[in-house]
């Protein structure tokens, strides 16, 4: 049943990967706070050790409650294995020190995630690996540079926080004429609205702390990809450490049996707070890939089923008018977070690029006064007022 491609993914967000894992009837999967697993048999024990059978030695390498999310995000995204980490950031890192050396060059976008740019701009340099960073949307330069030769194409789409979007297809076309692999944070997306393997990619990202976990209690990320692929990082990920914890596994679990439901909440709220505040006269620029005006939206059209639940704006009036707007709202969480069922709001500036200068930020083409607002599950008319009195209350 894990893996039947015919199942929706609103179904496999319920029902998938927690079967192996269901124990004396239970209907629910156990957290499984177990450090290491008992064999009375020695070469069992030796067979299970070596992957030669089915089963659980240690818990930095496997466990059964998160060998369970792994097995459901691993159907949501068509993937042939999953593994998983104890943050986002853990599987972005193992994922790129799982392939790169010394001399390798890497190919990525301006405007990654806060500390995919820092990998990229301090940690990476440091090991001799290049890194070209292209104005994100810029598909051509994309291309030339790939066309150069790289060991790695890596994407993030939509982008936090300006959700800009690049062509997988397209950019996928390009990597493997050099034989290069690409790898796709799809956070913003989720595997209900977009994936990438499908679309060419070699492996999908996910920090699953947002939107695939959806209550913001739960740290985690997760890679999905070929079997051989995804062992590899694996094998570095079991060495090096960074392992999900079986009670944050629980949770993000319990999280993703409502992932679809939640996702189609939130980006339709979305798309209503854009579209509202696209006619707001306090209201500067607007960013979300599902308003006709978003310079990326006919990609985003064809390559998502829908344009999620993340979108940012900028007051008229800069930061100014930002200290004053956010306090009054009501219905918003002002916090570093972003895809719970609550709305989350908050500047670039103290979020998703707090690890960067101002100068970086202006570098990467984020506004000083830019708002992140990640529309939570509530009723929409009661989040289109309470924006309505936060920016009655400006006055610059
Ligand atoms: C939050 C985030 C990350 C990092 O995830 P953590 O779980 O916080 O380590 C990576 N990429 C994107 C797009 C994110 O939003």
């Amino acid at each position: 049943m894990e893996n039947n491609k015919s199942l929706n993914k609103a179904t496999k967000a319920v029902w998938s990967g927690e079967k192996d894992s269901l124990a004396h009837g239970a209907t629910q999967v156990p957290v499984v706070h177990s450090v290491a697993y008992t064999y009375d048999d020695v070469d069992h024990w030796y067979d299970v050790a070596i992957g030669k059978k089915k089963g659980h030695i240690y818990g930095r390498n496997t466990n059964p409650t998160v060998q369970a999310f792994e097995d459901k995000v691993k159907s949501l995204e068509y993937a042939e294995a999953a593994t998983s980490f104890s943050t986002g950031m853990a599987a972005i890192s193992n994922a790129l020190l799982t392939i790169l050396k010394p001399g390798d060059r890497v190919v990525s976008i301006k405007d990654t995630y806060g500390g995919t740019n820092k990998i990229f701009s301090e940690f990476l340099p440091r090991l001799q690996i290049e890194v070209v960073l292209v104005e994100t949307g810029n598909h051509e330069q994309m291309e030339t540079e790939i066309a150069k030769g790289c060991k790695l194409v890596y994407l993030e789409t939509p982008t936090n926080p300006t959700v800009k979007i690049t062509d997988i297809k397209r950019i996928c076309k390009a990597a493997r004429a050099v034989n290069a692999l690409v790898f796709v944070d799809n956070t913003f997306a989720t595997p209900i609205n977009q994936n990438p393997l499908a679309l060419g990619v070699d492996l999908v990202i996910h920090s699953a702390t947002k939107f695939l976990g959806g209550h913001a209690d739960a740290l985690g990320g997760v890679v999905c990809g070929s079997k051989s692929l995804v062992d590899k990082v694996y094998h570095y990920r079991e060495i090096n450490g960074a392992t999900l914890d079986p009670m944050a596994a629980y949770l993000l679990l319990r999280g993703m049996k409502t992932l679809d439901l939640r996702v189609q909440k939130q980006q339709q709220n979305a798309l209503a707070v854009a579209n509202y505040l696209s006619t707001h006269e306090k209201i500067d620029q607007v960013y979300y890939p599902g308003l006709v005006t978003h310079p990326s939206h006919d990609i985003a059209k064809k390559q998502m089923s829908g344009f999620g639940g993340m979108l940012s704006f900028s007051l008229k009036g800069e930061m100014e008018a930002v200290r004053q707007f956010l306090p009054k709202l009501k219905l918003a969480h002002r916090a570093a977070n972003l895809g719970a069922v609550e709305t989350t709001v908050g500047p670039a500036r103290t979020t998703s690029h707090v690890e960067n200068t101002a100068e970086e930020r202006a570098a990467l083409g984020i506004p000083e006064g830019l708002i992140r607002y990640s529309a939570g599950i509530e009723e929409i008319h009661d989040l289109l007022f309470d924006l309505e009195q936060a920016l009655a209350e400006i006055d610059v």
